[in-house]
């Protein structure tokens, strides 16, 4: 019989080796870093490995466009790899190299094993306690809140979608189920575009990305889906093959305008400026759909006048850097093509102009009869198969809690007293200020953060802030699997478990696929999934003072699961129960492949709109009119997008992974380098009015003149961190549908200098 691996062997080696993880991911082709070999890998699939695996159905939970669906290969309790499940046709049986990363992340030597307590914040002076030491001490810390304040408005959530798994909202009904709190509302992520897409359409709709195939004209407006949705890729070229022509707009030469027909580089935050363009091109030449205009769109007179009078090309071509003969050919293409599609990015929409930039290109598709059409359509994201339960979100607060009862808060969608004696609400606070937010907000001040599925030193703005912000604190608490800077300002942390050790379920923001996670390994050391903490915390609190924490005590993921289901989700998958998941992933049961097929709009007019009173309600213009981007506080404008390999500060971290990222570079344009008297390899102090930073240079001329850009990521040995360059100015919209606008984390600005 075969010996086990030992703890120790699986830390030290990993179920899988480099070696073993390396041939896999070239085997698969590695669709992230070399997009055309998609193409070979067609449903790759492990079929004939020798052994006996336990397979497993997982999901990958990371906020990625693709959600892929994950076949993990168990053998005596050890995740030995994993590949993508062929059942769904997105996902065809493909990883990217993050996802084929997976088993070194749950192996990995640098894992948070056991709760930890740190001897005064940021001293690295760590010592280990038990679960229960550091659940007593959490606990106390809350009931001491409570009676010093009489209510617990002083303990803060910092959470968002580090874990995007449907159960991973217990957080918040954790929070729930202690009292009324404060939490972060918004999103930093996409929440411009939202609100655009709302006023126009009445909802964030888009098609299955899957019908890009029948596309005739794709234009990608700031996004880079040959690294961020490399599953989606494989579509697009299908559709090249069809004879479709590919465009892709960009501040940027990325790798997916490396792929395409026609590259435009535009200058950053001019999109409304070429859209106009385009439309008055459009309006002009008689190209728009007057049968789609006059029988399901309102305002397209007050927005033809607005062209009439206020756009001309050469306007356009000034503002945008788009020559007029290029405004005019793409306009005339995309008016005339069968079926044309805009995929917007959510890059494009981190402005100050954002949301009515995204307003501009959605108007394109519409008055060209593109909304509504399978291939068509203004591809943003959807929620259309999230109608979840949220059973562990939505949490009872214990009796005669005290809450926040200020008139200017946006009221959480969680209940209020139930004595109904007081309008109590959790006290509510933008996302995207934090830092800012815990230093001045007071009666109560914030004395306690709970960070889960979230690191806010990698991703939150003005880190010089965020870190006087934590010093504020008199406690925090930090649920992850690694040491990472949130981690090193906490006084408490608590180990979490990964994917592969809990049940739970996955939906996507893109594609229609569904996906049920199971338990396919134990928890490894003494980790814990959210939900099991906040049981065993609930259980602390009730035995330090009975009645002050409502959240159930289970602690089997699984039942929690279980209870996420309904028959809504039944009927759109076609599926019984949970259970029939366990064979693979479901497609919901589309009507048709293009979203707003019925032309039965959610606007108050039920129309499309042109112009939205709605909008106006909010503070911004009716119509898409064009919005100056933000003045430049500093030389150069900064931009910080994802890194390919990592998201956030997930997997750049892991060894594995050396050996795809080869260190941090901020890339400049070789003239620009040649003023500055830089070469590549210089190492650069960048400076801004937010704070500064070091790295090494990077000629390209990917990027224009005026330009300098850092990938956001962590690397676990070095300071890099492009927060601390990103202040938190907010973006146009947001505030509509998600509480808070976004952020303009793309409007930043800042010097460089040689060292
Ligand atoms: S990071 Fe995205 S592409 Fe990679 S495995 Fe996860 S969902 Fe799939």
């Amino acid at each position: 019989m075969k010996k086990k691996k030992s703890l120790t062997e699986k830390c030290i080696l990993g179920a899988t080796s480099r070696r073993s993880f390396l041939k896999g991911t070239l085997a698969a082709g590695v669709a992230a870093s070399v997009p055309l070999g998609f193409k070979s890998v067609h449903a790759w699939e492990r079929t004939n490995f020798e052994g006996n695996y336990k397979i497993y159905r997982n999901a990958c939970p990371r906020n990625c466009y693709d959600t892929c669906s994950i076949k993990s290969y168990v053998k005596n309790g050890s995740l030995e790899f994993v590949e993508g499940a062929t059942e769904s046709t997105f996902t065809d049986g493909a990883l990217c190299v993050k996802g084929f990363s997976y088993p070194r992340r749950v192996y990995s030597p640098d894992r948070i094993k056991y709760p930890m307590k740190q001897i005064g914040r940021g001293t690295g002076n760590w010592k280990r306690i038990t679960w229960d030491e550091a659940l007593e001490e959490i606990s106390g810390k809350i009931l001491e809140i409570k009676e010093k304040d009489d209510n617990l408005l002083g303990m803060a959530l910092d959470k968002y979608s580090g874990n995007f798994s449907i159960t991973h909202y217990g957080v918040e009904g954790m929070m729930s189920s202690l009292g009324y709190t404060t939490r972060f509302v918004g999103t930093p992520c996409w929440p411009a575009g939202i609100d655009a897409q709302n006023f126009d359409m009445g909802n964030m709709w888009c098609n299955d990305p899957e019908d890009i195939v029948k596309s005739d004209y794709i234009i990608i407006w700031g996004g880079n889906p040959a690294w961020n949705s490399v599953h989606t890729m494989k579509f697009i070229y299908e559709a090249q093959k069809r004879g479709a022509k590919l465009i892709v707009i960009d501040p940027v030469f990325t790798q997916t305008a490396a792929k395409a027909d026609i590259f435009i580089r535009i200058k950053t935050a001019q999109d409304g400026a070429l859209a106009l363009g385009m439309a008055k091109y459009i309006v002009e030449n008689n190209m728009h759909d007057k049968d789609f205009i006059s029988k399901h769109s309102k305002g397209f007179k007050s927005y033809e006048k607005y062209l009439k009078n206020n756009v001309t090309l050469e306007w356009a071509a000034e503002k945008s850097g788009v020559p007029v003969d290029v405004i005019k050919n793409t306009a005339r293409e995309f008016a005339s093509a069968g079926a044309s599609t805009i995929w917007i990015g959510y890059g494009l929409q981190r402005h100050t102009n954002g949301g009515v930039n995204v307003r501009a290109i959605d108007s394109l598709v519409a008055m060209t009869g593109n909304v509504g059409k399978e291939g068509g359509g203004a591809r943003y994201g959807h929620l259309q198969t999230w109608g979840f339960n949220y059973n562990a979100m939505v949490q009872k607060k214990p009796k005669g809690s005290k809450g926040y009862l200020g008139e200017k808060t946006i009221k959480s969608e969680f209940a209020n007293d139930e004595s109904g004696k007081a309008d109590y609400s959790d006290r509510t606070i933008n996302i995207n200020k934090i830092a800012e937010k815990i230093l001045t907000t007071d009666n109560p001040p914030i004395r306690l953060l709970w960070v889960a599925c979230k690191n806010p030193f990698a991703q939150d703005f003005d880190r010089p802030k965020l870190k006087k912000a934590f010093d504020k604190l008199e406690m925090v608490v930090t649920v992850d699997q690694f040491f990472n800077e949130t981690v090193e300002n906490s006084d408490i942390v608590l180990p979490s478990t990964t994917l592969f050790e809990e049940y739970t379920v996955n939906a996507s923001y893109w594609h229609y696929w569904l996906s049920i996670n199971e338990k396919a390994i134990p928890e490894q050391y003494e980790a814990k999934s959210d939900l099991q903490i906040g049981a065993m915390l609930s259980k602390k609190m009730n035995e330090l003072e009975p009645g002050s924490c409502t959240f159930p005590q289970i602690t089997d993921t699984k039942i929690w699961m279980e209870k996420e289901f309904n028959d809504g989700i039944h009927k759109l998958f076609g599926i019984k129960s949970w259970k029939d998941l366990k064979n693979g992933p479901k497609k919901a049961k589309l009507k048709s492949t293009a979203s707003w097929y019925d032309m039965k709009f959610g606007t108050p007019s039920g129309k499309y709109e042109f112009s939205s009173d709605l909008a106006a309600d909010y503070g911004h213009t009716k119509i898409p009119e064009y919005k100056s981007r933000r003045e430049a506080y500093d030389k150069f404008r900064v931009l910080t997008p994802h890194t390919q390999f990592g998201l956030h500060s997930q997997f750049v971290n892991l060894d594995y992974m050396e050996d795809f990222n080869n260190g941090p570079f901020i890339y400049i344009n070789p003239k620009a380098a040649k003023n500055k008297n830089i070469k590549d390899g210089d190492t650069v102090k960048i400076t801004n009015k937010v704070g500064n930073m070091e790295v090494r240079a990077r000629l390209t001329d990917n990027i224009a003149e005026d330009v300098i850009l850092m990938y956001e990521a962590w690397y676990k040995d070095l300071k890099y961190n492009v927060q601390n360059v990103v202040d938190d100015e907010s973006s146009d919209m947001g505030t509509f549908k998600t509480g808070a606008p976004g952020v303009a984390i793309h409007d930043q600005f800042a010097d460089i200098v040689k060292v």
